[in-house]
């Protein structure tokens, strides 16, 4: 087992599968997609859309695309406009 990554901090969380343990299985808030109070990961930083997690149950370390954050292209909402006609 690896250590808590000194960034980690119980007051930046994440709700995301365990790539490793996969604890969240068979859990009703996570298949529900709500923020279980049981399975959450440390949130060590962000790059972008990128997230840095820790899982504290397995302190597995992985990397996670989220798709939200500053890689969206502004210009498909543009062309949309101006096509509209
Ligand atoms: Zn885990
Ligand atoms: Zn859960």
């Amino acid at each position: 087992m690896l250590p808590l990554d000194p960034q980690a901090d119980i007051g930046r969380r994440a709700w995301v599968a365990c790539p490793n343990c996969d604890d969240a299985r068979g859990c009703d808030p996570c298949g529900e997609r709500r923020s279980c109070s049981e399975h959450w990961r440390y949130l060590l930083s962000n790059t972008g859309s990128l997230l840095h997690l820790q899982c504290p149950a397995c302190t597995h370390v992985w990397e996670h695309e989220s798709g939200f954050g500053a890689t969206r292209s502004p210009w498909r909402r543009i062309g949309s406009g101006l096509t509209g006609h």
